[in-house]
């Protein structure tokens, strides 16, 4: 039997950082959506008890460092299962982007497991699990809009945006997360008005979410990328209504109502950057499993 899952980005509307705890984790609180860029992750029983793991890229690992394989080791362990699990993951996400695709594949792989063993886990087992592998991965168990707090792991539930494009402009380099958040450590923070997000998320209006965006990991990652910066002035001149760097970055993001203005973006950022998409946001309704 063969299960499919879509396993869709995030990007980050507002991110704060509170502070380094005595655990070695940062005291986070952001708001995040889910976008419709989407990984494809394929779960299929093997007769031998084992974990292979294939991606579609040749530089995500396929060992117990995939975030789908140690989804599934947990699993395995849990609930005792002795079968084995072949999952493909074709990736469409960029990595190391700040969009966290690796955190959605194992969370679309413990959604895949749960149907595939007939497991019949609650969204809480789901969860439980997915704390374990890393902090964005409990998001994105169900996606949508949320609110996450603690080490990211602590999810609030939001009202959907109101429905716009999102245009994501990625930089040819990749950043590494741990490393942002070490420099975040050593310089003065710009701390972004979460409340002032969740507010105008509340009131579904779309020039306040604009308004309200903020990332305080953008200054730091900005200083290691500067394109950032050349890419956001772009964007600006070109119209977008809403622009921020998404997560730990580079991934840098314009939000339009428009959808000529959308094209626009498309167009004009191609030119600039290799990796340019534009995406809608993942309606509230899309179901993330699918049957095949
Ligand atoms: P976040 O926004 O959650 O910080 P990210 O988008 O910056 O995440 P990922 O694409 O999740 O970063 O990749 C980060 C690292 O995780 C990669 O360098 C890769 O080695 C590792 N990784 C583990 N599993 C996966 C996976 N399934 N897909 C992509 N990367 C993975």
């Amino acid at each position: 039997m063969r299960v499919f899952e879509k396993a869709p980005a995030k990007i980050n509307l507002s991110l704060d950082v509170l502070g380094k705890r005595n655990d070695g984790y940062h005291e986070v609180r952001m708001v995040m959506t889910t976008i419709d860029l989407a990984d494809r992750v394929e779960c299929e029983s093997l007769p031998e008890d084992r974990i292979a793991v294939h991606s579609s890229v040749p530089y995500v690992p396929e060992d117990d460092k995939n975030f789908a394989w140690q989804a599934a080791k947990l699993i395995k362990d849990k609930y005792s299962i002795h079968r084995g699990v072949e999952i493909m993951i074709k990736k469409q996400i960029p990595v190391a982007a700040g969009l966290a695709g690796g955190s959605s594949d194992a969370a679309a792989t413990i959604r895949a497991l749960n149907r595939l063993w007939k497991l019949g886990m609650t969204c809480e087992e789901m969860l439980e699990v997915a704390r374990k592998i890393g902090s964005d991965v409990a998001f994105c168990i169900k996606g949508g809009t949320a609110l996450a707090t603690g080490r990211g792991e602590k999810i609030h539930e939001l009202p959907p945006l109101p429905p716009c494009w999102v245009v994501l402009v990625k930089p040819g380099v990749s950043v590494s997360t741990a490393q942002i958040y070490k420099d975040w450590d050593h310089q003065p923070a710009v701390h972004p008005d979460v409340d002032a997000m969740i507010d105008a998320i509340m009131r579904r209006d779309f020039s306040a979410i604009c308004r309200s965006l903020g990332n305080t990991l953008e200054a730091v990652t900005m200083k290691k990328v500067p394109e950032i910066s050349r890419i956001k002035g772009h964007m600006r001149q070109i119209g977008a209504e809403g622009i921020l760097m998404s997560g730990s970055g580079p991934t840098v993001f314009g939000l339009t109502r428009h959808e000529s203005r959308m094209q626009r973006l498309l167009n004009g950022m191609k030119g600039y950057c290799s990796q340019v998409f534009a995406v809608r946001l993942y309606k509230p309704n899309d179901a993330l499993s699918k049957y095949e």
